[in-house]
Order: C-alpha cells, then sequence, then structure tokens
C-alpha cells in the first residue's frame, strides 16, 4: 500500500506497536485506517500538526474490572469485564458489548476504534466504544447467564448513561442478555433511561434493530452493485456465521432476489446449492439463535445440504459474500480464491473479519469491497434512532425505520463514493470509509482545542 511519505507513517506505526504490546487485532485496526489517512494528511496540514489520528487511536480510557458470579453447582467463577470509551468528540459513547471466551483488551481496543469513524458515517451523534467480557454463554443455563449479566452491570453501571455511554448488543449479547443488563441498571440507579439499546419493545426497544445490521449490509451490498448497474436477483451469495447478522443478511438477500449457498458457525460451514429460502432461514434463527444449537444440524433438517466440519465458506464460487461471523475469518488466501472464482461485491457484516492481506487482495483486484464499518453500521444507525425515541419517549413505525435505515445506508454509500472515488472510476469504499468518518470526528476535535 502506498502511503505518503510527507509524514512518517512508518514511525507512527512503530509508536502504536511500542505503546500497544500483545494487541495484535487493535495494532491491525489502527494500520488500515492509517493507510488512508496518512496521505490525506498531505493536504490537511492541520489535522497532521493537531495530531488527530494520534489521538483517535489512544482510547479516552479503557475500564477493566472483576466479574464474579455462581455457577448453578455452587461454584464461584470470575471473569474480566470491560469497556473502552474510545472517543466521544460526536456524541455520548455507543457500541455494543460481547460475550466470547475470544474477548481481550485488545479485541474491544479494535472495535471501540472502528466503531469511532462508523458511528460518525451514520451522520447521527455518537461516539465510539466497546465492551465485554471473556465469559462463554455457551452451555450456561439462563439462570447462570442472568447472574453473569447482574455482576457485569453491577460494575459497569458505574461508566455509562444516556448521555454518557450507551452500550449495546454483539456477539453473544442478544435482547435477553441487554433485558437482564437493563433490569439491573435500573434496580440499582431507580432510572428508566435509554441506557442500553438493543431493548425489548415492551420497555423501550426499537422496531428493526434485529434486523437493521444485516439488512443494512445487504441494502450497501445493493447500493455498490447499482454502481454498476446490477442488482441481486439471480445473483448466488456466499455467507459466514448463522448468527443475528448472518441469517438477516440472508433474510433480505432472498427478498431482493438472491440465491443464499452457506451459511457457518465456529464447527465449520452448511452448503445448500438449493439456496435458503425465508422457511431455512426461519429454522435457523429458530434452531441456532434461540435453541442455540449447531449449524451442522442443518442437514439433517434439509438433507439437500452438506456440512464441512472445521473450514470457512470460502471456496463455494459465488457473486457476492458476506462475512459476517467474527474478526479475521477472511485471509488473504480466501481473498485470492473467491477473486479467482469470479466474486463482484463482498460487504463486511462482521467487523474487520477481512485480515490486511484480504483486504489489500481485494481492493489490488478493484473488486467491490465494503469494510464492516460502513457496510454493517445499520444496527448502530438504528441504535442511535432509538435512543431519539427513548429522549423523545416516542416510537416510529416500522415503515418509517426501514425507510430511515435505507436512506442512512445510502447516505454512508455517498460517504464512501465522495471520498472514495478513484481517477480510473473505482471507488475504493475502505478509503471511503476511513477518510470520510476521520473528517467528521476530527473537525470535532479541531474545535475542542488541545483536549
Ligand atoms: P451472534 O452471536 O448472533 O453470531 C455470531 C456468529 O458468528 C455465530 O454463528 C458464531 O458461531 C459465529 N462465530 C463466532 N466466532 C466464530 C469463529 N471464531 N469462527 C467462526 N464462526 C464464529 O453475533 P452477531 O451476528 O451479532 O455478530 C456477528 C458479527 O457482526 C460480529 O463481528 C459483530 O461485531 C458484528 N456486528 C454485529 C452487530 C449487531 O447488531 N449484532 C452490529 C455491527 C457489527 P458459534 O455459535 O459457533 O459461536
Amino acid at each position: 500500500m502506498a502511503v505518503s511519505d510527507h509524514v512518517d507513517f512508518n514511525g507512527f506505526m512503530e509508536g502504536v506497536n511500542r505503546r500497544n504490546p500483545h494487541q495484535p487485532e487493535f495494532v491491525q485496526a489502527v494500520q488500515e485506517v492509517a493507510e488512508d489517512i496518512f496521505p490525506f494528511l498531505d493536504s490537511n496540514e492541520e489535522y497532521h500538526s493537531q495530531q488527530i489520528l494520534r489521538r483517535i487511536a489512544e482510547p479516552d480510557r479503557v475500564v477493566s474490572f472483576r466479574v464474579c458470579w455462581e455457577d448453578d453447582n455452587g461454584n464461584i467463577r470470575v471473569q474480566r469485564g470491560w469497556r473502552v470509551q474510545n472517543n466521544n468528540a460526536i456524541g455520548p459513547y455507543k457500541g455494543g458489548i460481547r460475550f466470547h471466551p475470544s474477548v481481550t483488551e485488545s479485541v474491544l481496543k479494535f472495535l471501540a476504534f472502528e466503531q469511532t469513524f462508523k458511528n460518525a458515517l451514520t451522520g447521527l451523534p455518537m461516539g465510539g466504544g466497546k465492551g465485554g467480557s471473556n465469559f462463554n454463554p455457551k452451555g450456561k443455563s439462563v439462570r447462570e447467564i442472568m447472574r453473569f449479566c447482574q455482576s457485569f452491570m453491577t460494575e459497569l453501571y458505574r461508566h455509562i448513561g444516556a448521555d454518557v455511554d450507551v452500550p449495546a448488543g454483539d456477539i453473544g449479547v442478544g435482547g435477553r442478555e441487554i433485558g437482564y443488563m437493563f433490569g439491573q441498571y435500573k434496580r440499582i440507579t431507580n432510572q428508566f433511561t435509554g441506557v442500553l439499546t438493543g431493548k425489548g419493545l415492551e420497555y423501550g426497544g426499537s422496531l428493526i434493530r434485529p434486523e437493521a445490521t444485516g439488512y443494512g449490509a445487504v441494502y450497501f451490498l445493493a447500493n455498490m452493485l447499482a454502481t454498476k448497474d446490477q442488482d441481486l436477483v439471480g445473483k448466488t451469495a456466499v455467507i459466514s456465521g448463522s448468527g443475528n447478522v448472518a441469517t438477516h443478511a440472508a433474510e433480505k438477500i432472498v427478498q431482493l432476489g438472491g440465491k443464499v449457498l452457506t451459511l457457518s458457525d465456529s464447527g465449520g460451514f452448511i452448503h445448500d446449492p438449493d439456496g435458503l429460502s425465508q422457511e431455512k432461514i426461519d429454522w435457523v434463527k429458530t434452531h441456532k439463535t434461540h435453541r442455540r444449537g449447531r449449524i451442522e444440524e442443518y442437514v439433517e433438517a434439509f438433507p439437500g445440504a452438506t456440512f464441512t466440519a472445521g473450514k470457512t465458506p470460502w471456496g463455494v464460487p459465488c457473486d457476492v459474500a458476506l462475512p459476517c461471523a467474527t474478526q479475521n475469518e477472511l485471509l488473504g488466501e480466501d481473498a485470492k480464491t473467491l477473486i479467482a472464482n469470479g466474486v463482484q461485491a463482498v460487504s463486511e457484516g462482521a467487523n474487520m473479519p477481512t485480515d490486511l492481506d484480504g483486504v489489500h487482495a481485494f481492493r489490488g483486484a478493484k473488486i467491490l469491497f465494503a469494510p464492516g464499518k460502513a457496510a454493517n453500521a445499520g444496527g448502530v444507525a438504528v441504535s442511535g434512532l432509538e435512543m431519539s425515541q427513548n429522549s423523545e419517549r416516542r416510537s416510529w413505525k416500522e415503515e418509517e425505520l426501514q425507510q430511515m435505515l435505507k436512506d442512512i445506508m445510502a447516505g454512508i454509500h455517498k460517504s464512501c463514493e465522495t471520498y472514495g472515488r478513484q481517477g480510473d472510476g473505482y471507488i475504493d469504499y475502505v478509503k471511503g470509509a476511513n477518510i470520510g468518518g476521520f473528517k467528521k470526528v476530527a473537525d470535532a476535535m479541531l474545535a475542542f482545542g488541545v483536549v
């Protein structure tokens, strides 16, 4: 990747590495953004002299805490919890909570950094944050999950608030967990405020929040295809993951006339050559999300499909690909395979699912490639709308929210086009998203002086 020599990119990255030892995911996320921002600094000296990128790449604060809970056998269990508040230049910190054994400070710092740019791109007043724990919800009873959520919130409540920091769900945290955490917040503070999003409809949640990330990633994909006078009708799609984002992305692809061939989980992937119908997607939602089953059981319910253990689905030829599981699940080699098989567009439903080699491969081959910070911003955008509804004590209708989501995704696409269009007409969405998000946050930071 060519970077400007006007300012010292290598020196900057050496510093990021030195200050964040053993935090590879965070360093990777900063590098991906810095590769685009450094050339941009050439013609924007003030951002450089005011050290804006250096400041965004240093979280405002990282809170780390102990979470004790008692399992069903009376054993005392100890987990670690975090909240990373990356930047609140344009609004209260906002970003999900992840419960997964792979959660580390590095993972949450990368997610909070990415979230800062993503939230800026939505056009809504939200800063960037992220939190979570290395707690593994798999195999836990509902009571154990409730006790863990309550214990987690017993510390977290000190650091959040409707105008301070508004967490939401992420991997391992859905409506049920948000309910337990909201209940505990309310109990401790005696306040009913919009302190969390992704809430149930009965107590301040927003319609279409569960669907928003997956639907938004597909709207973004449709916007990209439209620049080539194409749409999703008849296109084959390979999707990874089988959680909230993956199933809703699959649903929207089917609604728009595409054919979804795969879904996956950490055990492997299923390939259904007939395509997933709405009925099959509903089965996955019930089975995988609500009953916490495994995707491999799909082949028993739908015998035309095959299950491949321990592999990702990127070898299945397709027109469009949507990585919707987790970070670094699509590597350089996978990107090359997808390109060789003729993929036309890639939309990241997950956060940083493509590693740096993969990103370079897609951009190098001039594939339409939407980074997560643009493509999956629909979820946080509807969360932002949930915050507005809570503040105003109102709720918008589903059609209104669907239209707002579509408009926001079109706006993000426009922003990427503005800052990412190359001389040969190719839209570099990574560059567009990085510069578009950076500029908004940077301008606010300039207004505040050195703080
Ligand atoms: P869910 O917990 O609902 O689903 C996660 C899915 O990813 C599951 O199918 C899970 O499989 C799979 N998965 C997790 N870890 C791995 C792994 N190491 N290898 C392969 N598969 C894995 O999470 P979401 O759908 O909410 O989130 C998915 C991604 O989207 C994450 O990157 C998240 O940060 C991002 N995102 C989510 C938003 C939201 O609104 N929910 C908003 C924006 C981004 P298994 O059951 O085996 O663990």
